[in-house]
């Protein structure tokens, strides 16, 4: 049983004023006996037998109980860790941690929409060639951005313009244009939109040996400390439901966040295709 899980059976045991060590984690003979007797309250709710089963697993079975009580469902209630559990514990922690049950991202797709016909990365990247010519010395225009950027990695240097690939430019206006209107400087100060990681750099994929699409100037990071590349959504900043217009305004137009699509580098969005 996750340490964590018993520190949330531990809490729940000093709240019906069972248990009155501290919440750390530890299983002691104590913890054991706290357990016990708050099973013993709710016998109705648990298999006939539970009682006499092992510690380890009438702590899960009062774990289990614990994450119904706050209606994150968890049946059947029989105390084995398996992926019902698994995936109450995810949801239980993120309640605890946030204020809030995780969001049901499955239902926000993203968008396949792909106006300007991006081409696709994939492969020995010949689409990419095709379309916006050989990677390392792009066309370069300079888009100016609506709100004050600072570069992530030194925040007193203010950025007043993105130098992109010239094909990706009026898509990449339009874009900034949009969710300035929509959020406004102070929410994008606050969301740390402000947060600019880059967007042309000479370089192959991290970990790879073709291309980095920012090779072509047509992929921006953004916040980059708070999206690194291999957190996944369940640390990632920009995942939040407050960036779901950000990453409709990036999608409307094809491009497209490895974060939505792969669930990695979330701090980059591109003018490519997967
Ligand atoms: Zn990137």
């Amino acid at each position: 049983m996750l340490k964590r899980a018993v520190t949330i059976v531990q809490a729940h045991l000093r709240g019906a004023g069972l248990f009155n060590g501290p919440a750390d984690g530890a299983v002691t003979p104590a913890f054991d006996a706290a357990v016990l007797a708050a099973l013993t309250a709710r016998q109705a709710e648990i298999p006939a037998g539970a009682l006499g089963f092992p510690p380890r697993r009438r702590a899960i079975l009062l774990f289990q109980l614990v994450c119904k009580d706050r209606g994150i469902p968890c049946d059947p209630v029989d105390g084995f860790w398996g992926p019902v559990t698994q995936e109450a514990y995810d949801q239980l922690v993120h309640l605890l941690d946030h204020g809030s049950l995780p969001r049901p991202w499955r239902d926000d797709e993203p968008s396949d929409a792909n106006p300007h016909g991006w081409p696709r990365d994939t492969g020995n990247q010949a689409a990419m060639r095709a379309f916006y010519g050989p990677p390392g010395a792009p066309p370069i225009t300079r888009v100016r951005v609506p709100w004050t950027l600072r570069l992530a990695w030194n925040k007193s240097q203010k950025v007043t313009h993105i130098g992109c690939h010239s094909k990706v430019a009026a898509s990449l206006d339009r874009v900034l244009q949009k969710v300035h209107a929509h959020y406004g400087e102070a929410e994008l100060k606050k969301l740390r939109l402000d947060l600019f990681g880059g967007c042309f750099a000479n370089r192959k994929k991290r970990g790879g040996t073709t291309w980095s699409t920012h090779a072509w100037a047509v992929a921006i990071d953004w916040d980059p400390e708070r999206n690194p590349l291999n957190w996944g959504r369940d640390r990632a900043s920009l995942d939040a439901p407050a960036y779901d217009f950000w990453w409709h305004a990036w999608e409307a137009e094809g491009w497209v966040s490895l974060g939505r699509s792969r669930n990695f580098d979330w701090m980059h969005v591109q003018a490519a295709r997967l």
